[in-house]
């Protein structure tokens, strides 16, 4: 996956902003068999509680997204969360709860509240666990 540099700071800085919670949101691009992200939508954290262990993206968001970029020649490509004080990995919680499989998940790790990491991961479907995806900032 490319990602933009300027979405990679827009999620670092999400990131930053909702430490000690979990930041969660939207990544989007041009419709197509290539992944460049180049634009993230913040979400709220809708997790009802725990929310520096959990997220949850606001799928009312997710829908009218959805539906606003229809015909546009661009689309939902994945999402992404944080990890505050956590690896750079899907934890055990993404295995159980992973969905939309045609997405890819970002996961931005940070330590003491800065980013450290991301990575980019691509789901195989609840409880089947992730496979890694190459993840490439471009300019
Ligand atoms: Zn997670």
């Amino acid at each position: 996956m490319r990602l933009s540099a300027a979405t990679a700071t827009a999620i670092r800085d999400h990131a930053r902003a909702a430490y000690p919670d979990e930041a969660c949101g939207l990544l989007i691009g041009p419709a197509g068999p290539r992944l460049v992200v180049d634009q993230a939508v913040v979400s709220a954290n809708c997790a009802g509680r725990d929310r520096t262990r959990r997220f949850e993206i606001d799928m009312a968001l997710y829908l009218r997204l959805q539906r606003d970029l229809r015909g546009t020649g661009r689309r939902i490509l994945g999402i992404y969360h944080s990890h505050p004080d956590g690896p750079a990995s899907p934890s055990a919680r993404d295995v159980a709860g992973a969905w939309g499989d045609h997405h890819v998940w970002l996961i931005a790790a940070l330590a003491a509240g800065a980013v450290t990491e991301i990575t980019c991961w691509q789901p195989l479907g609840r409880g089947r666990g992730f496979a890694p995806v190459a993840l490439e900032e471009m300019p």
